[in-house]
């Protein structure tokens, strides 16, 4: 049985990105669906797991535009699509003022550059999931009532293809064997989230084996909309490299020790070895890097974060939310011993392997030559320390994966680029399915929130403007 409905704009993904989306348009007047699979209440998505956190690479997202390209460029290692590095840095701003306007409450931690807009009430200073009634929930169901209050509607259905007519998008067919419904419209919104949700797509795109790769979010985003945008011939961006964080390797069996604490401090700031000791990657790379390192490792459940007391007790206790003392709270391992020697034998690490390593670092560190390592160790943006000081810490790693940077190229406005050149009329795609902005091999995190609402207001203004023009 099929069943028709007419709207200005259906809008697929009810996270941050569609929201915004679906509220902008209907805030100028057009008639707006909303498609999210999710059932529950409060359905999950990576965008209610969130941190909450607006920011632009670290950076505040209300700073100069200018200053703002820099930094995104500097993040993603000059890889960032640079009409879509402008919007963003020209637009967040303005994206920020209208997420208050619809009623987000911001707070600020103190002088911390990249916390100057953090979703309230703020997320506790936990280890584990916290989600519940914290700044990102309660964003995204103030933005619901906005939308039902604006005359939108929600449908709780999956978006299973698109329909089209010559070439443009005419709209979204949704539901299920039994009753399908086909939502025409003039324009629609993929908002579906990523592709991390999808075992099959990331073995295909990077290779990795995501039973030995923690998803560090909700997992809901599954590809449906990149497949559904290929089938109309849209064009992908570089599909190879995901965002994510060095996690402990109990998070497979311990839920307190995931999302939170990362452990990229004690990783990019002390040693991250293989079984045999062996470095195996340029810690001073980033978190984002090490974690993509990992994950695409023969093993990817091999590996251990490597650091002293000093460490432990300086970088370990900075993180917003720190593995020191929160790993250990939550009964995450750290393995303690007097000697490199001994906490070898503790870990299981090959002893000699784990010496050499440990001894060439230092000696390399001192006299200032970590550029005859190999790997290589980059001792700039992030300020390597000596494993010298006793007790020796080691902690077991692995890769979390929280939403993969590639996925459908768009144009400034949020207009999916076509294959055949052009854009694909009448389909936009906003947030994390979307792909171009941070880029593939060794790009950088640029912030998903602010990404997410900017571009999602950018999709509606554009489609507003067309569909009155
Ligand atoms: C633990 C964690 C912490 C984070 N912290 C921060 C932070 O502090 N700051 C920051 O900037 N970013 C952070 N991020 C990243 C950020 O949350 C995401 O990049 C962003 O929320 C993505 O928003 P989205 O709307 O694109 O996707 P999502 O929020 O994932 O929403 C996508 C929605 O689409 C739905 N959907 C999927 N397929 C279909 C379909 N076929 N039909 C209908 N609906 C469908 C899903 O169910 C989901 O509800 C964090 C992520 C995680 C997991």
């Amino acid at each position: 049985m099929t069943t028709q409905h007419s709207f200005d704009v259906v809008v697929v993904g009810a996270g941050i990105a569609g929201l915004s989306a679906a509220n902008r348009s209907a805030q100028q007047g057009l008639k707006v669906a909303v498609l999210e699979r999710g059932q529950e209440e409060r359905y999950l998505c990576n965008s209610r797991y969130s941190g909450g956190v607006l920011h632009i690479a670290c950076h505040n997202a209300k700073d100069d535009p200018d200053k703002l390209m820099a930094v995104i460029r500097e993040a993603t290692a000059g890889k960032a699509d640079p009409a879509l590095a402008r919007a963003l840095a020209t637009r967040a701003g303005q994206a920020i003022d209208w997420l208050m306007k619809e009623g987000a409450k911001y707070i600020r931690v103190g002088n911390i550059v990249w916390q100057q807009h953090v979703l309230a009430p703020p997320r506790p200073i936990v280890a584990g999931l916290d989600w519940k009634g914290r700044g990102p929930d309660v964003t995204l169901r103030q933005l619901v009532t906005n939308l039902e209050k604006r005359g939108g509607s929600m449908f709780r259905l999956p978006a299973l293809e698109l329909m089209e007519r010559e070439g443009q998008c005419v709209g979204v067919v949704a539901g299920d064997a039994q009753q399908r419904h086909e939502f025409c419209a003039r324009a629609v919104v993929l908002a579906d989230g990523g592709f991390q949700g999808n075992a099959s797509l990331v073995k295909q795109h990077m290779g990795i084996d995501l039973t030995r790769v923690k998803t560090r979010g909700a997992g809901t985003g599954v590809g449906d909309g990149m497949r559904m945008a290929t089938a109309l011939g849209a064009q992908m961006s570089e599909l190879n490299y995901f965002y994510g964080h060095m996690l402990s390797r109990d998070s497979f069996t311990n839920d307190r020790v995931w999302p939170y604490p990362q452990l990229d401090e004690l990783g990019t700031v002390g040693m991250v070895v293989n079984e045999a000791g062996e470095r195996f990657v340029d810690e001073g790379q980033g978190g984002v890097f090490v974690a993509n390192t990992i994950a695409r490792l023969a093993n990817p459940l091999s590996t251990w974060a490597i650091l002293d007391q000093a460490i432990w007790e300086g970088p370990g206790r900075s993180a917003r939310i720190p593995a020191n003392p929160q790993l250990a709270q939550a009964g995450g391992t750290i393995i303690k011993a007097d000697t490199i020697g001994e906490l070898a034998v503790k870990t299981g690490i090959t002893v000699q392997g784990l010496q050499n390593s440990v001894d060439a670092y230092n000696a390399a560190l001192s006299e200032g030559q970590l550029q005859t390592l190999r790997p290589v160790r980059t001792a700039k943006p992030l300020v390597p320390m000596a494993i010298q000081k006793a007790p020796f810490y080691a902690v077991p790693l692995c890769a979390g994966m929280t939403y993969t940077f590639g996925g459908i190229l768009t144009d400034e406005n949020a207009r999916v680029a076509s294959s055949r050149g052009g854009v694909v009329e009448g389909l936009y795609a906003v947030g994390a399915t979307t792909g171009g902005l941070e880029g593939g091999t060794g790009g950088g995190y640029v912030g998903g929130l602010i990404k997410g609402v900017t571009f999602g207001m950018l999709a509606a203004e554009h489609v507003a403007q067309t569909l009155k023009a």
